[in-house]
């Protein structure tokens, strides 16, 4: 299997690069019906943040509070209809925040341009219409959202991303000093992804010269970040945590994640963990597929003294346990390039639901 993978069109990066908006979009304030709709992380609501962005007086600026839930077909359906009702169509849609800001960014902007629900087209390929123009600028780096093309979106049936080439962002901005303000656990977690997408990436049947690539450098950068002496959150860290965070999601896309990620997605679906959290709980206990990988995440607890919980399953229902399990093996790509094309030989629902009771 060859992927053809679309990238984001630019890239800046840099310190204090969240300058060079205004003239990044200048230009496209000729499209449609010349204002641009602003979808920025609630925690920036009266920061500094707001007096940089080159916001006119035609813009729309919503303030999104990510944390109750992650983004919802629901909100991205009411957003768009919202916007069409009151201005019109937008010139582009600008993201500032984290994985769930891009997400939201990158669904609306296809939905502009698509009829109906967004749950007409959670899945690969299912939109019709390229979308308008969208433009990413992380604010907390791991997730490699800025990168990929899906946008995760849960709906009333399932957890799916609107999965293109258009999804994609047409521009990226990596400015490092927006995510000095990081809480130290969401730094762990969030960074953790970016570190766990690599070590799956590696691990299984597709990883080849090319995702390998990205992947080693990403882990490379991480062990700087999280390990070491010049490990924490420094503005040097910082610079390279925004590239790990990227190169992570460019090793997956060329490759794929594994076993962690599918555990990840029941305790998302099921219990309504966060996704970066999610992965964290679960990699601890899977020393047994990712052995050096495991032993090093410990290691990275340790020195930042974040404890994870212990013993959670013994608060699950059996139900519980036998849904998550449902939805993990239902992720056949990232058990196959886990364990194999066989693997449904290898692995059975009952050794899932084994595995959810580890955590
Ligand atoms: P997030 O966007 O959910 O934000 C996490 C927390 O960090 C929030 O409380 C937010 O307010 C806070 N925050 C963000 N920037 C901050 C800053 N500079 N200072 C202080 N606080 C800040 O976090 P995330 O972990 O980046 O994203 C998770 C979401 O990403 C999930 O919805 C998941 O489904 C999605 N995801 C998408 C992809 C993809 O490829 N599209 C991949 C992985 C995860
Ligand atoms: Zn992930």
């Amino acid at each position: 299997m060859h992927k053809n993978f679309k990238n984001i069109d630019k890239v800046v990066f840099g310190r204090g690069s969240l300058s060079t908006l205004a003239s990044i979009l200048e230009p496209v304030r000729k499209e449609n019906d010349h204002f641009f709709l602003y979808v920025v992380d609630q925690y920036f609501h009266n920061k500094d943040l707001i007096q940089k962005l080159p916001v006119q007086d035609a813009d729309v600026l919503k303030w999104i509070d990510v944390d109750p839930e992650e983004p919802t077909t629901h909100l991205i359906d009411r957003l768009r209809d919202e916007i069409l009702n009151e201005k019109g169509l937008p010139s582009g849609v600008i993201g500032i925040g984290g994985g769930s800001i891009m997400d939201i960014a990158k669904a609306v902007s296809l939905m502009f341009t698509n009829e109906g629900s967004s749950t007409l087209y959670q899945g690969l390929n299912l939109i019709k219409k390229p979308g308008i123009y969208h433009l990413g600028i992380p604010t907390i780096s791991g997730t490699g959202a800025e990168v990929s093309m899906t946008a995760v979106l849960t709906g009333p049936e399932k957890k799916l991303g609107l999965k293109c080439d258009w999804t994609v962002f047409n521009q990226v901005i990596l400015d490092p000093e927006l995510i000095a303000t990081v809480p130290s656990d969401k730094w762990f977690y969030t960074g953790m992804d970016t570190y766990i997408h690599c070590i799956e990436s590696e691990q299984g049947l597709l990883n080849n010269a090319f995702s390998h690539a990205y992947a080693d450098k990403s882990l490379q950068l991480c062990r700087e970040i999280y390990l070491g002496k010049d490990a924490g959150q420094t503005p040097e860290n910082d610079d390279k945590l925004m590239v790990a965070s990227l190169m992570g999601g460019l090793s997956l896309t060329y490759s794929e994640v594994g076993i962690c990620h599918a555990l990840s997605y029941g305790l998302s679906k099921i219990l309504h963990y966060k996704h970066c959290y999610a992965n964290c709980v679960a990699f601890q206990h899977l020393e047994d597929y990712y052995g050096e990988g495991v032993r090093e995440f410990k290691q990275m607890l340790a020195q930042h003294k974040i404890q994870l919980p212990q013993n959670l399953s013994k608060d699950w229902t059996e139900e519980q346990i036998e849904a998550m399990a449902e939805v993990a093996y239902k992720l056949d790509h990232m058990w196959k390039h886990a364990i194999g094309a066989d693997w449904k030989e290898k692995i059975t629902i009952t050794d899932i639901q084994n595995l959810f009771k580890r955590l």
